[in-house]
Protein backbone atom coordinates (compact mmCIF):
# COMPACT_ATOMS: atom_id res chain seq x y z
CA UNK A 1 0.00 0.00 0.00
CA UNK A 2 1.87 3.11 -0.88
CA UNK A 3 2.01 6.55 0.50
CA UNK A 4 5.25 8.46 -0.11
CA UNK A 5 7.15 8.65 3.54
CA UNK A 6 9.91 10.47 3.59
CA UNK A 7 11.36 8.73 7.16
CA UNK A 8 10.01 6.32 9.06
CA UNK A 9 9.12 6.35 12.69
CA UNK A 10 12.08 3.88 14.42
CA UNK A 11 10.73 1.81 16.90
CA UNK A 12 11.44 2.03 20.38
CA UNK A 13 10.37 -0.35 22.20
CA UNK A 14 8.84 -3.73 21.80
CA UNK A 15 6.48 -4.10 25.00
CA UNK A 16 4.69 -7.91 26.20
CA UNK A 17 1.00 -7.20 27.42
CA UNK A 18 -0.14 -8.38 30.91
CA UNK A 19 -2.73 -10.74 31.31
CA UNK A 20 -4.94 -9.72 34.14
CA UNK A 21 -8.58 -9.75 35.09
CA UNK A 22 -11.25 -6.91 35.06
CA UNK A 23 -14.34 -5.87 35.86
CA UNK A 24 -17.05 -9.02 36.68
CA UNK A 25 -13.61 -11.54 36.17
CA UNK A 26 -12.86 -11.64 32.22
CA UNK A 27 -9.44 -12.22 31.21
CA UNK A 28 -7.89 -9.37 29.56
CA UNK A 29 -3.98 -9.11 27.41
CA UNK A 30 -3.01 -4.81 28.84
CA UNK A 31 0.19 -3.36 27.22
CA UNK A 32 -0.53 -0.61 29.31
CA UNK A 33 -0.70 0.76 31.95
CA UNK A 34 1.76 -1.49 33.75
CA UNK A 35 4.70 -1.80 36.09
CA UNK A 36 6.80 -0.82 32.86
CA UNK A 37 4.57 1.60 30.65
CA UNK A 38 2.53 3.76 32.35
CA UNK A 39 0.83 5.97 29.42
CA UNK A 40 1.32 6.76 26.17
CA UNK A 41 0.22 10.40 26.32
CA UNK A 42 -2.81 11.33 25.28
CA UNK A 43 -3.71 7.30 25.92
CA UNK A 44 -3.98 5.86 29.35
CA UNK A 45 -4.70 2.21 28.96
CA UNK A 46 -5.52 -0.40 26.50
CA UNK A 47 -7.22 -3.56 27.24
CA UNK A 48 -8.14 -7.00 24.44
CA UNK A 49 -10.53 -8.26 25.53
CA UNK A 50 -10.09 -12.19 24.40
CA UNK A 51 -10.78 -13.32 21.89
CA UNK A 52 -12.75 -16.34 24.02
CA UNK A 53 -15.32 -18.86 23.75
CA UNK A 54 -17.99 -18.56 25.99
CA UNK A 55 -20.02 -20.94 27.37
CA UNK A 56 -23.97 -20.59 27.82
CA UNK A 57 -24.58 -18.62 31.07
CA UNK A 58 -21.27 -17.96 31.94
CA UNK A 59 -20.65 -14.58 30.10
CA UNK A 60 -19.25 -11.77 32.52
CA UNK A 61 -18.92 -8.18 32.03
CA UNK A 62 -18.35 -5.15 33.85
CA UNK A 63 -21.42 -4.00 36.51
CA UNK A 64 -22.04 -0.80 37.87
CA UNK A 65 -18.58 1.58 38.19
CA UNK A 66 -18.43 5.15 37.42
CA UNK A 67 -15.73 7.17 35.53
CA UNK A 68 -14.51 10.85 35.00
CA UNK A 69 -12.23 12.77 33.37
CA UNK A 70 -11.65 10.61 30.25
CA UNK A 71 -12.84 9.12 27.46
CA UNK A 72 -13.54 5.17 27.00
CA UNK A 73 -13.28 3.70 23.66
CA UNK A 74 -14.93 0.02 23.63
CA UNK A 75 -14.40 -1.82 20.27
CA UNK A 76 -16.26 -4.85 19.39
CA UNK A 77 -14.71 -6.92 17.46
CA UNK A 78 -16.39 -10.15 17.81
CA UNK A 79 -19.74 -10.79 19.91
CA UNK A 80 -21.67 -8.02 21.57
CA UNK A 81 -21.94 -6.06 24.72
CA UNK A 82 -24.67 -3.82 26.25
CA UNK A 83 -24.20 -0.88 27.82
CA UNK A 84 -26.68 0.99 30.23
CA UNK A 85 -25.76 4.07 32.49
CA UNK A 86 -26.79 6.85 34.82
CA UNK A 87 -27.61 9.54 31.81
CA UNK A 88 -30.09 6.80 30.72
CA UNK A 89 -28.16 6.13 27.45
CA UNK A 90 -28.48 1.95 26.72
CA UNK A 91 -27.40 0.57 23.91
CA UNK A 92 -25.76 -2.81 22.48
CA UNK A 93 -22.28 -2.76 20.32
CA UNK A 94 -22.43 -5.32 17.25
CA UNK A 95 -19.23 -7.20 15.94
CA UNK A 96 -17.38 -4.39 13.77
CA UNK A 97 -18.87 -1.11 16.09
CA UNK A 98 -17.31 1.21 18.12
CA UNK A 99 -18.69 2.97 21.33
CA UNK A 100 -16.68 6.00 22.19
CA UNK A 101 -17.91 7.73 25.48
CA UNK A 102 -16.80 10.77 26.84
CA UNK A 103 -17.35 10.16 30.74
CA UNK A 104 -16.23 14.22 31.46
CA UNK A 105 -17.71 15.37 34.66
CA UNK A 106 -19.11 11.33 35.64
CA UNK A 107 -21.12 8.72 34.32
CA UNK A 108 -22.24 5.23 36.46
CA UNK A 109 -22.01 2.48 33.77
CA UNK A 110 -22.44 -1.06 33.11
CA UNK A 111 -20.87 -2.94 30.45
CA UNK A 112 -22.04 -6.52 29.96
CA UNK A 113 -22.30 -9.32 27.22
CA UNK A 114 -25.48 -8.79 25.51
CA UNK A 115 -28.92 -11.07 26.18
CA UNK A 116 -27.94 -13.42 23.27
CA UNK A 117 -24.44 -13.93 24.55
CA UNK A 118 -25.21 -14.17 28.10
CA UNK A 119 -28.05 -17.07 27.16
CA UNK A 120 -26.26 -18.86 24.25
CA UNK A 121 -22.71 -17.93 24.65
CA UNK A 122 -20.77 -17.40 21.76
CA UNK A 123 -17.10 -16.17 20.64
CA UNK A 124 -16.51 -12.53 21.79
CA UNK A 125 -13.43 -10.57 21.19
CA UNK A 126 -12.92 -6.45 22.25
CA UNK A 127 -10.76 -3.51 23.03
CA UNK A 128 -11.07 -0.97 25.51
CA UNK A 129 -9.30 2.16 24.98
CA UNK A 130 -8.53 5.03 27.49
CA UNK A 131 -8.42 8.33 26.38
CA UNK A 132 -7.50 10.98 28.76
CA UNK A 133 -9.00 14.38 28.30
CA UNK A 134 -7.60 18.38 28.00
CA UNK A 135 -7.89 19.54 31.97
CA UNK A 136 -9.98 22.27 30.66
CA UNK A 137 -12.50 19.25 29.29
CA UNK A 138 -12.34 17.08 32.30
CA UNK A 139 -15.53 18.12 33.45
CA UNK A 140 -17.73 18.48 30.13
CA UNK A 141 -21.02 16.56 30.11
CA UNK A 142 -20.97 13.32 29.39
CA UNK A 143 -21.69 12.35 25.53
CA UNK A 144 -21.84 9.28 23.37
CA UNK A 145 -20.41 8.67 20.02
CA UNK A 146 -22.43 4.78 19.04
CA UNK A 147 -20.04 4.20 15.68
CA UNK A 148 -22.01 1.81 13.87
CA UNK A 149 -19.47 -0.75 11.94
CA UNK A 150 -21.61 0.85 8.84
CA UNK A 151 -20.11 3.70 9.02
CA UNK A 152 -16.40 3.28 9.27
CA UNK A 153 -14.73 3.33 6.41
CA UNK A 154 -12.68 0.79 5.05
CA UNK A 155 -9.89 0.49 2.37
CA UNK A 156 -8.69 -2.38 0.83
CA UNK A 157 -5.36 -2.23 -1.56
CA UNK A 158 -2.09 -4.17 -2.77
CA UNK A 159 -3.11 -7.01 0.07
CA UNK A 160 -3.77 -4.33 2.85
CA UNK A 161 -7.12 -3.58 4.15
CA UNK A 162 -7.65 -0.51 7.13
CA UNK A 163 -11.08 0.71 8.64
CA UNK A 164 -10.57 4.09 10.11
CA UNK A 165 -12.00 4.71 12.95
CA UNK A 166 -11.04 7.82 14.04
CA UNK A 167 -8.03 10.51 12.12
CA UNK A 168 -7.78 10.62 8.10
CA UNK A 169 -5.75 8.00 6.72
CA UNK A 170 -5.45 6.64 3.17
CA UNK A 171 -7.67 8.56 1.86
CA UNK A 172 -10.49 8.24 4.29
CA UNK A 173 -11.79 9.66 7.51
CA UNK A 174 -13.03 8.22 10.53
CA UNK A 175 -16.34 9.40 12.28
CA UNK A 176 -15.16 10.00 15.28
CA UNK A 177 -14.63 13.32 16.95
CA UNK A 178 -12.27 13.45 19.18
CA UNK A 179 -11.11 16.19 21.63
CA UNK A 180 -7.22 16.39 20.25
CA UNK A 181 -6.33 15.23 16.98
CA UNK A 182 -6.51 11.27 17.10
CA UNK A 183 -5.65 8.42 14.44
CA UNK A 184 -7.38 4.95 15.17
CA UNK A 185 -7.20 2.28 12.49
CA UNK A 186 -7.59 -1.35 12.64
CA UNK A 187 -5.43 -3.34 9.32
CA UNK A 188 -5.13 -6.58 8.03
CA UNK A 189 -1.97 -6.86 6.15
CA UNK A 190 -1.53 -10.08 4.42
CA UNK A 191 1.68 -12.13 3.98
CA UNK A 192 4.05 -9.96 2.19
CA UNK A 193 2.20 -6.76 1.98
CA UNK A 194 3.15 -3.51 3.73
CA UNK A 195 1.28 -0.97 5.25
CA UNK A 196 2.80 2.83 5.09
CA UNK A 197 0.84 4.70 7.57
CA UNK A 198 1.59 8.46 7.92
CA UNK A 199 1.14 10.09 11.41
CA UNK A 200 1.25 13.51 12.77
CA UNK A 201 4.85 14.83 13.85
CA UNK A 202 3.66 15.36 16.95
CA UNK A 203 1.86 12.52 17.75
CA UNK A 204 2.62 9.82 19.69
CA UNK A 205 2.50 6.51 18.03
CA UNK A 206 1.70 2.77 18.51
CA UNK A 207 0.62 -0.28 17.77
CA UNK A 208 -0.67 -3.46 18.98
CA UNK A 209 -0.88 -7.22 17.28
CA UNK A 210 -4.11 -8.60 17.44
CA UNK A 211 -3.00 -11.98 15.59
CA UNK A 212 -0.05 -12.91 13.48
CA UNK A 213 3.25 -11.43 13.42
CA UNK A 214 3.67 -7.83 12.23
CA UNK A 215 7.30 -7.03 10.56
CA UNK A 216 8.86 -3.90 11.79
CA UNK A 217 12.03 -4.08 9.42
CA UNK A 218 15.46 -4.24 10.94
CA UNK A 219 14.80 -8.16 11.53
CA UNK A 220 12.16 -6.74 14.34
CA UNK A 221 8.96 -8.19 14.60
CA UNK A 222 6.05 -8.12 17.11
CA UNK A 223 3.58 -10.92 17.45
CA UNK A 224 0.07 -11.28 19.04
CA UNK A 225 -0.65 -9.66 22.19
CA UNK A 226 2.61 -7.31 22.06
CA UNK A 227 2.85 -3.62 21.23
CA UNK A 228 5.21 -1.43 18.92
CA UNK A 229 5.78 1.73 20.53
CA UNK A 230 7.58 4.12 17.62
CA UNK A 231 9.90 6.53 18.59
CA UNK A 232 9.41 10.60 17.11
CA UNK A 233 10.80 11.76 14.09
CA UNK A 234 9.27 10.53 11.37
CA UNK A 235 6.29 11.20 9.14
CA UNK A 236 4.98 7.64 9.25
CA UNK A 237 5.28 4.14 10.23
CA UNK A 238 6.16 1.04 8.25
CA UNK A 239 4.01 -2.53 9.17
CA UNK A 240 4.46 -5.43 7.26
CA UNK A 241 2.44 -8.66 6.85
CA UNK A 242 5.69 -11.00 6.88
CA UNK A 243 4.99 -14.11 6.32
CA UNK A 244 2.15 -14.81 8.07
CA UNK A 245 0.26 -11.58 7.70
CA UNK A 246 -0.59 -9.56 10.62
CA UNK A 247 -3.95 -7.98 12.27
CA UNK A 248 -3.06 -4.77 14.22
CA UNK A 249 -4.39 -1.44 15.40
CA UNK A 250 -2.38 1.64 15.16
CA UNK A 251 -3.14 4.78 17.24
CA UNK A 252 -1.81 8.02 17.06
CA UNK A 253 -2.72 11.20 19.00
CA UNK A 254 -1.17 14.52 20.06
CA UNK A 255 0.17 14.40 23.50
CA UNK A 256 -1.58 16.29 26.26
CA UNK A 257 1.73 16.91 28.83
CA UNK A 258 -0.40 17.49 31.46
CA UNK A 259 -0.07 16.33 34.96
CA UNK A 260 -2.16 12.87 35.17
CA UNK A 261 -3.29 11.82 38.83
CA UNK A 262 -5.00 8.57 38.28
CA UNK A 263 -6.85 6.39 41.15
CA UNK A 264 -8.91 3.15 39.41
CA UNK A 265 -11.77 4.58 37.21
CA UNK A 266 -10.65 8.45 37.70
CA UNK A 267 -8.00 10.35 35.89
CA UNK A 268 -7.78 13.91 36.57
CA UNK A 269 -5.44 16.20 37.11
CA UNK A 270 -4.37 16.88 40.71
CA UNK A 271 -5.25 14.43 44.17
CA UNK A 272 -7.77 16.67 45.59
CA UNK A 273 -9.77 16.32 42.53
CA UNK A 274 -9.68 12.32 42.58
CA UNK A 275 -11.06 12.93 46.40
CA UNK A 276 -13.80 14.82 45.06
CA UNK A 277 -14.66 12.69 42.08
CA UNK A 278 -14.68 9.74 44.96
CA UNK A 279 -16.99 12.43 47.02
CA UNK A 280 -19.01 12.91 44.19
CA UNK A 281 -19.51 9.51 43.76
CA UNK A 282 -20.40 8.39 46.95
CA UNK A 283 -22.81 10.98 47.45
CA UNK A 284 -24.93 9.67 44.28
CA UNK A 285 -23.84 13.48 42.27
CA UNK A 286 -23.08 11.13 39.33
CA UNK A 287 -26.01 9.35 38.88
CA UNK A 288 -27.12 5.66 39.20
CA UNK A 289 -28.34 3.19 36.41
CA UNK A 290 -31.86 3.69 35.95
CA UNK A 291 -33.70 0.10 36.70
CA UNK A 292 -34.65 -1.26 33.11
MN1 LIG B 1 -16.17 1.30 32.32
Amino acid sequence: MTETLSTLRPVAAVVDAIETLEGGGFLVHRPFPTANLDMVDPFLLLDEMGPTEVAPGEAVGAPDHPHRGFETVTYMLEGEFEHRDSAGHHGVIHTGDVQWMTAGSGVVHSEMPGARMQRDGGRSHGLQLWVNLPRADKMTPPRYQDLRAADIPAVERDGVSVKVIAGDALGVSGPASTHVPILYVHAHIAAGATLDLPVDEDANVFAYVLAGSAELGDDREAHRAQMVLFGSGGDGVRIGGGESGAEVIVLAGRPLREPVVRYGPFVMSTKNEIVQAFDDYQSGRMGSIPAS
